[in-house]
């Protein structure tokens, strides 16, 4: 485990299913309606309570799906957090199609979502670097930059947890953000 920003980023590694915090965000499809990696796990320890309120936002507010970049909440059916916030990635294609921006935009709405619903702690799977391919990397300085970003900028909530599924994961975010950390200081 590794603290940024005054301990209110912490990054570690586990399965975010297991959290225990009032939000944990879901790296979902457009489709809301489930699908593999931590979308299937999360929908399938959470039980179907959680498929049950997806499948009513699409059929009141988001006909065609949730757009890339935005984030809806639901309960949290019975895992331990309270809320899930479903939010969809960009799915990587050449670095050249606002996957940044879209991919900061996910962090951005999910933390205001949070915020929103009074969520002090809120846990973060990382978004889009599974199969949807963003480059690890790239994928952390994005992570990082954004939910600095808000927490300067914001009060609640007041601890945000990166959470990675393998070593390797989590010491490349870890890596990159002391790297920018650095870069910012030797600008000073
Ligand atoms: P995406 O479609 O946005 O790429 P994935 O679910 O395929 O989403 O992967 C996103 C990240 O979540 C990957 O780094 C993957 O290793 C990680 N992951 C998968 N299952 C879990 C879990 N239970 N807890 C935390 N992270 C997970």
């Amino acid at each position: 485990m590794t603290e940024f920003y005054n301990g209110r980023l912490i990054a570690t590694i586990g399965d975010i299913t297991d959290f225990e915090v009032d939000a944990i965000v879901n790296a979902a499809n457009s489709s809301l309606l489930g699908g593999g990696g931590v979308d299937g796990a999360i929908h399938r320890r959470g039980g179907p309570a959680i498929l049950q309120e997806c499948k009513q936002l699409r059929r009141h507010s988001l006909p065609d799906g949730l757009p890339t970049g935005k984030a809806v909440i639901t309960g949290g059916g019975r895992l331990a957090a309270r809320y899930v916030i479903h939010t969809v990635g960009p799915v990587w294609q050449d670095g050249n199609r606002r996957e940044d921006a879209l991919l900061e935009a996910c962090y951005r709405n999910s933390l205001d979502l949070a915020a929103g619903h009074a969520a002090t702690t809120v846990a973060f799977p990382a978004i889009s670097t599974g199969v949807y391919g963003f480059p690890r990397e790239r994928a952390a300085r994005v992570a990082f930059g954004a939910i600095g970003e808000y927490l300067y900028r914001n009060t609640v909530p007041r601890t945000v947890y990166c959470v990675f599924f393998s070593h390797d994961d989590y010491q490349e975010f870890v890596d990159e953000a002391n790297a920018i950390l650095q870069a910012v200081n030797d600008q000073e």
